[in-house]
């Protein structure tokens, strides 16, 4: 057994993570007077939800007519009917409060002339249950709403008194024999020191994993460091086959450009300067959603109308837009497409290709935050003392297909949900958890593995190969064939971790470490993707197989749920929640509206 010293430290509620979904909840637990510390690898203002740009949606109605009824039907929709009814619902209803909680705790929002929140267009919001124009739903502080609204939260949360520990890496769960979840235990990066959390609530909010691709939007830090933890820890990954693509990556960095780009009135162009999508959506063209339009500039670029010395990518149009309005909307993009793509987007087009860019799937939860351990009789049992939300979790209101700026208001309703959720079930009175040794000691053993791995495979080359199989075989458009090669790709790779090979063996600032830590986070999650996208035998969403172009919602209107064992994963289903929270009498949304029906724009 690795011997290793560590400082205990006692906690009602642990959060772990400090990106918008973790703040949101640690603020929540800290208002309500629970003893609350937050965990995190970065400074909390690093973490990726700065970099949001476009939006967060919420049917405040300050541009014209919405309702929560609406937003609910968009995001039933966009799901493409695989998101959990009960959560979506959640999630519409409470988006204006939650919103009009940010500005109240002084989030810079944009503005409209008589003051109010400025909201903008974005892709799949629409009016009438998806029968009317495009709504303004998307509430903005210009372009970097993400920045504004993770500086608002920690500064409250300092405020509230909640304790930070940053630079702190989550290296395992704690778990009880009898499956409860006691604590975490971390390691301190700056002086090499670790430290075990004894908490009555641990919450995951880790972000995604996007960086298991080549090509992706989010920050190298977006390692899926909860699922892993997860999955080491014996339970379930939810419907991680369904990745989302960003239509608008910069060509050749990757670096986003909001979908705001396209709301303000921007689109995208062939070889031939055809508006090419309003071919594919005549309605909503180039609003309609991700995965949608994703899909039409890969058919553009296969079809030989691609742009550029090779014909591999396409054109985003902005320069018809007013100087001013490019200037005030969207400043910070027309400043990444000058550093990252040479362009002027006053006279100019950005060169633009689908990027990975969101992870729909993640742990399950209910949408009070609590994580799930589907069994056969119980597919909604709770795992007490654990929570996961934003992008980490799957609560699931984003289905198979998140739309545009869900995710900020996904992060602050359920990191909220979680904190309510937590105020009732947790028992600040109650004596604190005795600490299952073999499981603290079980995570230790682990990192002094990885910390003297001696085998042949540098930890980066290995990361290498794992994205590069993920980008070309669970890609924008997959085969029985790519999805079958890159399963046994997967695998062999996944092998190859026992003979990984660190060279730093300090515990200071040791990135060689902390990446090895971080890629056996990637693995269970890449695995879980491509061995849950295999055998899903149908189209859906962000999932486009070509071998089954269609929804099949008899078979496969289900959830997908993935135990990864070293290189096994295990699948079963979990039912989609169908019932909405309240019925048409009671002013919700009749059954009859959600209904499931062929998604067209
Ligand atoms: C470029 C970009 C633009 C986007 N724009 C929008 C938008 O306009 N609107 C919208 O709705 N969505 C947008 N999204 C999606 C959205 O921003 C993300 O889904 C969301 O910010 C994720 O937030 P999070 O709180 O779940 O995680 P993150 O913000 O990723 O934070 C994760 C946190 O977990 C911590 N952490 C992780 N692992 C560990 C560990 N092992 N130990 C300790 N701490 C750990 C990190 O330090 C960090 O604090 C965008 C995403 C990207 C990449």
């Amino acid at each position: 057994m690795a011997a290793y010293e560590y400082e205990t430290h006692d906690y009602d509620v642990v959060v772990v993570g400090a990106g918008g979904a973790g703040l949101r909840a640690t603020l929540g637990m800290a208002e309500q007077g629970l003893r609350t510390a937050c965990v995190t690898k970065v400074f909390p203002t690093r973490s990726h939800t700065v970099a949001a740009q476009g939006g967060i949606a919420a049917s405040l109605s300050n541009m014209g007519p919405d309702n929560w009824q609406w937003h609910m039907y968009d995001t039933v929709k966009g799901s493409d009917w695989l998101g959990d009814t009960d959560a979506m619902e959640y999630l519409a209803r409470s988006a204006p409060a939650a919103v009009y909680e940010l500005e109240h705790y002084g989030v810079p929002f944009s503005r409209t002339e008589e003051g109010k929140i400025y909201q903008r267009p974005f892709g799949g919001h629409t009016t009438e249950f998806g029968e009317g124009p495009p709504v303004q739903r998307t509430c903005a502080a210009a372009d970097r709403t993400g920045h504004a609204i993770l500086h608002t939260l920690y500064g409250q949360s300092l405020k509230n008194n909640a304790e930070f520990y940053i630079e702190y890496f989550a290296i395992d769960l704690i778990m009880s024999d009898d499956g409860v979840c006691q604590g975490v235990v971390c390691w301190k990066l700056d002086d090499g020191t670790f430290h075990v959390f004894n908490a009555k609530m641990v919450v995951l909010a880790t972000g995604g994993y996007g960086r298991a691709y080549f090509s992706a939007t989010s920050a190298h830090t977006c390692t899926g460091d909860g699922g892993g933890m997860v999955a080491r820890a014996g339970l379930a990954l939810q419907d991680m086959e369904f990745v989302q693509f960003h239509p608008t990556g910069i060509y050749g960095s990757g670096c986003l450009i909001t979908e705001g780009a396209r709301g303000e009135g921007g689109y995208l162009t062939n070889s031939e300067g055809e508006r090419f999508m309003e071919r594919y959506a005549p309605t909503y063209k180039d609003l309609a959603p991700r995965d949608y339009v994703s899909r039409s500039m890969t058919m553009e670029i296969r079809e030989g109308r691609g742009v550029g010395e090779h014909g591999d990518h396409i054109h985003l149009n902005l320069s018809h837009l007013p100087a001013e309005a490019l200037a005030e909307r969207l400043p910070g993009i027309s400043e990444s497409a000058k550093i990252f793509a040479g362009v002027d987007v006053t006279k100019e087009p950005i060169p633009v290709l689908p990027t990975v860019h969101y992870n729909m799937g993640g742990i399950p939860t209910n949408y009070w935050g609590e994580v799930l351990n589907p069994t056969a009789d119980n597919p909604n049992a709770v795992v007490p003392g654990l929570m996961a939300v934003g992008e980490a979790g799957c609560a699931s209101v984003h289905g198979a297909n998140r739309l545009g700026s869900n995710s900020l208001i996904d992060l602050v309703v359920f990191g909220r949900a979680a904190a309510i959720r937590a105020g009732k079930v947790v028992d600040k009175d109650a004596p604190k958890h005795a600490l299952n040794q073999p499981s603290v000691d079980a995570a230790f053993d682990r990192f002094d593995g990885l910390r003297n791995a001696n085998g042949s495979t540098p930890t980066a080359e290995l990361r290498l190969e794992m994205q590069r199989t993920m980008q070309s075989d669970a890609a924008v458009f997959r085969t029985d064939k790519t999805l079958k090669e890159g399963v046994v790709k997967m695998t062999e790779i996944a092998g190859k971790m026992g003979d990984l090979k660190v060279t730093d063996r300090s515990l200071i600032w040791n990135s060689d470490l902390m990446e090895t830590l971080e890629l056996t986070n990637l693995m269970p999650n890449a695995l879980a993707t491509i061995v849950g996208a295999e055998a899903r035998k149908e189209s859906r969403g962000a999932h486009a197989h070509e071998d089954y172009p269609t929804r099949d919602d008899e078979n496969w209107r289900v959830h997908t749920i993935s135990r990864v064992e070293g290189t096994e994963v295990t699948l079963s289903h979990r039912p989609v929640i169908l019932d909405p929270l309240t019925t048409e009498e009671q002013g919700g949304i009749s059954q009859a509206k959600i209904a499931p029906k062929a998604r067209t724009f």
